[in-house]
This record gives structure tokens, sequence and C-alpha cells, in this order.
């Protein structure tokens, strides 16, 4: 029998969720609950300069809001806490112990000058780091020099010769030569472990099965791979996960765009969009060609063997074509509600109709940047270029068009209530009534309510977003316009 799945979600709380950490959540979880797993959620706060506060809370709220619910962490509890790191330090010390008594790791008091100086490289010879000075000290008197308080680290001694390989699900085997591996440092000076050895206990002491991260870890996993091997304990599965670029093949940055769940939130993307890309991000459903899936469709479909490994691009129209299928999936009052704050900032004192501006945008935009610009002419019409009333196709002159609007005018004053419904019948009724067609009657209301001659929704619809009082406003400068030259 298989083991049961056991992953990991290990982010650093920076403050914000980077869309590739969000990816490597959302695969980890994938990769684990595919299989009916278990999926953990362990903070990597380590790095006490790195610190933000309220920044772990982001991390909670981003895998709250993407559906991807963890079954141990530091919220919710489980058997293997704690799971913030920082409350996990005297987990570390022991090993690192237990690896000086068995002669695989030693403590080095080489100082940070003399390390300095080693980097610089100054003999001139391909350097891999440090020179493993203390590798040799007699173990007594390396122990006489800790109890004088001579600072130290610990670092691991790692093979001089021979490879190592390590398999990776997604890249395959990679094998490196030892000699080229430094002896990394597992304690530093200050009693805290480095990111690299306190991973290695993390996984083990919590049962990981597969360790999933992005592919900037790949170089270090053979020494993870000497570290499970010097421990004695089990080397988990590695799922490396590909670079994310821009479209422009350069890594995704803030040049690009919004890189982080937050922005892009803020940015007015729908979660399931996001969430429903970001899987696009490395991975595809092999023969299977759809690309729209929810997060259990997903889970469902989701096989690690078809993560790829060739980098993934990060393309911003692509996630707009996803936005804008779910924007329309959307009910009503919840895109609404998604656009009201919005729409609400865009309008301040002048009135709107939002109920019929939804109505006729949830088919046409593709986030929030779209708005500014469809929406211009809701607040203020470009001067109008008078030539847009006469077109030969419809048979319409700047005299028809006036009398058009006239019409219309006369009609919108004198209508009993100001609905939807009896706006549609006034204009649907001119044409009949005055042997116009409807395609006549409804292009001056247009131009002269936006001044453009494609606008979202028709001219109900038009009249109805902007209010009464301002379509006759816009009619009648028109016409004002519309006489003068004539
Ligand atoms: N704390 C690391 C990061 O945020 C985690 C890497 C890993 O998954 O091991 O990059």
């Amino acid at each position: 029998m298989t083991k049961k799945r056991r992953t990991r979600f290990a982010p650093s709380p920076t403050g914000y969720m980077h869309i590739g950490n969000l990816r490597s959540a959302l695969y980890t979880w994938l990769i684990s609950k595919s299989q009916g797993g278990d999926f953990i959620l362990r903070i990597e706060d380590t790095d006490q300069e790195r610190l933000v506060e309220g920044a772990v809370q982001v991390i909670y709220d981003t895998l709250e809001m993407c559906g991807l619910d963890h079954d141990e962490g530091p919220d919710v509890g489980g058997p293997c806490g704690p799971y913030i790191q920082s409350q996990r330090l005297d987990h570390y010390r022991p090993y690192a112990e237990k690896l000086i008594k068995d002669g695989k790791a030693y403590p080095c008091f080489c100082s940070k000058e003399r390390l300095e100086s080693l980097a610089e490289g100054s003999d001139g010879q391909k350097s891999y780091g440090y020179d493993r000075h203390c590798r040799n000290i007699d173990p007594a008197e390396a122990q006489k020099r800790i109890e004088a308080g001579e600072p130290y680290v610990i670092r691991q001694k790692m093979p001089l010769e021979g490879e190592t390989t390590f398999h990776d699900l997604v890249y395959g085997d990679i094998t490196v030569k030892n000699e080229e591996l430094e002896d990394q440092i597992l304690i530093k000076a200050d009693g805290y472990p480095t990111y690299n050895f306190a991973n290695v206990i993390d996984d083990h002491e919590m049962g990981i099965t597969h360790v999933v991260r992005g592919s900037e870890y790949l170089s270090s996993a053979p020494k993870y791979n000497l570290l499970y091997e010097a421990l004695g304990f089990e080397i988990p599965e590695y799922v490396h996960l590909p670079l994310i670029l821009g479209t422009d093949g350069k890594k995704l940055s803030k040049r690009h765009g919004a890189t982080s769940f937050q922005d892009l939130v803020k940015e007015g993307y729908l979660v399931d969009a996001i969430v429903n890309y970001i899987a696009f991000l490395g991975w595809s459903p092999g023969s299977d060609t759809r690309e729209l899936f929810t997060l259990e469709e997903l889970r469902q479909v989701f096989n690690e063997q078809n993560i790829s490994h060739s980098p993934a691009v990060f393309d911003y129209q692509k996630l707009d074509w996803y936005n804008a299928h779910y924007l329309q999936e959307l009910e009503p009052e919840v895109f609404q509600a998604w656009l009201e704050p919005k729409t609400d900032a865009f309008f301040g004192d002048q009135y709107y109709n939002l109920p019929v501006l939804a109505e006729v945008l949830q088919t046409r935009v593709n986030n929030y940047q779209d708005l500014p610009e469809m929406l211009a002419f809701f607040k203020e019409v470009n001067p109008y270029d008078l030539a847009l009333f006469s077109n030969k196709k419809q048979k319409l002159t700047p005299e028809l068009s006036a009398e058009i609007l006239q019409t219309i005018k006369s009609g919108l004053e004198a209508l009993p209530e100001f609905t939807r419904e009896q706006v549609h019948t006034l204009l649907m009724g001119l044409g009949p009534e005055h042997g116009w067609k409807t395609g006549q009657v409804m292009a001056p209301v247009r131009w002269a309510l936006s001044g453009q001659t494609v606008t979202p929704g028709g001219g109900t619809e038009l009249i109805m977003i902007l209010g009464k009082e301002e379509s006759l406003n816009r009619i009648d400068h028109a016409l004002t316009l519309l006489s003068s030259q004539a």
C-alpha cells in the first residue's frame, strides 16, 4: 500500500502572496488532495530581519479565499506542531549535535573577515565557497573552544568525492559532483538554524512525502539529500516547479504588471479566474483540451506527471480571458457588488443607474483597469464631432438627426414614468409613428449621449444609466450645436 500523501506549503511571511508562491500552494494542495492526502501549512519565519507585521494573516486569507484548506497548520493545529518555524528552534540543534557526534558535522570558528576574504577568491582558484578550514580540528579541542565561549557555526561535512544523484518528478535525475558542494552551515552563530537545515528537519518531523517547491531550489536539492542521508531520514519525493516568466521571457516582475494575488484582486480579478489560470502555469490536463476548471475539477484531473519543466509564461491577456469568463458567469447582483465600489468612486456625485450599467458591462469588461476608458463618456462627452450626425448609410443628415432628437426629447419629457420599459417603448414607437427606421432613431441618441459611435448598451440603456435629467441635457446640448451649424 502506498503511504498517504502529505505535502506542505511553507511560505515565508512577506506580507503579500506572489503569484509563484500561490502556484506552489495550489500545486502542493493538488498533489496531495488529488490523492486524498494531507496538506500542511508551515510558516517559515526564521529570517527575523524580514518579518512583516500582519503577514501571516495574508497567508491565511489567501489560502482561504482560494479554497486551499489545510489539514494542519498554526491556526488549526495538528500532531506535528508547532507549525511556525520560529517556535521550533529547540527542534534543530539536537540533530546538528548528533551529526557532530557521528562525525558528519563540525563546529566552525572562522571569523566573518576570514570568510569574506575567501569569497573574494584571492588565490584565483575556482572556489566552491568555504575552504573547510575547521573540518579537521580535533573534536576535543573544538569542545574546549566552545566551552570557552568562542562563537561558532555548525557545518555539515560534505563527502569530498563521488556524486550525489537525486530524482525529481518533474526534472528527472539530477547528478552533481560532491566536491562542488560546500560544507553548508546548519546552525548559525546566533543559534538559529539555516533555512537549508530547518526545512529538512521540519519536512522529516512532519512526515512530508512530497516536497513541492519552485525550481530556484533545484540546485539546493543535492545538499538536502545528503542531509537526509546523514541523518538517516527517508528521502521524500521532490517536485520542483518551473519558473514563471513574463511574455518577454524575463522573470515575472512588477514591470510586467501585478505580481501578487492581493494586487490582482485589487485590479478586479476574481479568485476563481486567478486559480484557474495559475493552475495552467506549468501544468496542463494532458489530452484534455478544456481550459476552464473549478478547483474541485482540478483536484479530480490533476496529475503531477503533467507538470512541465519548461518555464511558464504569465500572460495578462490570457488572465483577462479567464476573468471575463468568470465575470460573465456571476449572478447579476454579485457582478454589481464587484462593480459598485469602482463606479461609485468614478461617478462621485453624479447620478448613475448601477443595475443597468452593470448589465451592459458584465459581458464586456475584463478587469477594473478597463473601466476608466469604458466609462469616460458617462462623465464627460468629448467635444462633438458634428459629422457624427450625418451618416449616408443610415440616410441621416444633421437636419434629420436634429428632428429625431427633438422628438425624443419631447417624448422623454412627456413620459408618465421614467422606467426602462417606458423609455424603450418610446424609442421603439417613434420609427413606426414617423416613418423612421429604428436604426435612424437609435444612432443620433447614442451620438448625442456619448459622442461615440460604439458604446456599451444602446439608446435605452444609455438614457437609463445617465438618468432623465442628464440625458435631456445632453440631447439639448447636441440640438444647440446642430442648430448653430445649420
Ligand atoms: N520558505 C520558502 C519560500 O518561501 C519555502 C520553500 C520551500 O517550499 O521549501 O520560498
